[in-house]
């Protein structure tokens, strides 16, 4: 008998205000590329990747909102059937970490209980050693996020890691 290779397909949402860096951390988890000219994403788009874990091919779709309301008659189609959220805030935009739990209530409208892993994006903009825990800690008993990275989509910095971490989660959940 040959040995074939296990399959997967993951829908995962990437939610956050504009401009935190949501089209870009995809763009470097996909492409390894950044592009520093902000274009603004128009309703929602996605992007097909194919990761492997352990033996199996997971096969991904990354849907990226745009942050802006106008959109907001999207997000039925826009969270339909997703199994996983990334929600990114910016470390330099304070009102983008407020809005976390406005973003949540959505997630839980429309998704229900689903894994959720919360990126704080543009760490290369600020001094690490200045930034504390504890709003982040906070949120944590009231949201119930898997885990919380600090990225750069510029540098990179830690952002296989978070993806990965959130991939390796609903590949474990759904393997024989
Ligand atoms: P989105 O609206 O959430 O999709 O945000 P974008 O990915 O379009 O990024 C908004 C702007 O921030 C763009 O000009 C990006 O080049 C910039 N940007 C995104 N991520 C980072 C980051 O980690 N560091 C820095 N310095 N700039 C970033
Ligand atoms: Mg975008």
């Amino acid at each position: 008998m040959s040995e074939e290779e296990k399959s997967y397909v993951f829908k995962i949402v990437v939610v956050g205000d504009g401009a935190v860096g949501k089209t870009s951390l995809i763009k470097q988890y996909t492409e390894g590329s950044f592009v520093k000219d902000y274009i603004k994403t128009i309703g929602a788009q996605f992007s097909k990747y194919i990761e492997e874990i352990e033996d199996a091919r997971v096969k991904l779709f990354f849907w990226d909102i745009a942050g802006q309301s106008e959109f907001s008659f999207m997000r039925p189609t826009f969270y339909k059937g997703a199994r996983a959220v990334i929600l990114v805030f910016s470390l330099i935009d304070e009102q983008s970490f407020n809005n976390i739990k406005t973003w949540h209530e959505d997630i839980k409208k429309f998704c229900g209980n689903i894994p959720i892993v919360i990126f704080g994006n543009k760490v290369d903009l600020v001094n690490e050693n200045e930034l504390g825990d504890s709003k982040i800690n906070a949120l944590k008993d009231e949201i119930g996020f898997i885990k919380y990275y600090k990225t750069s989509a510029m540098t990179g910095k830690n952002v296989y890691d978070a993806f990965r971490c959130i991939i390796k989660e609903l590949y474990d959940s759904v393997k024989e």
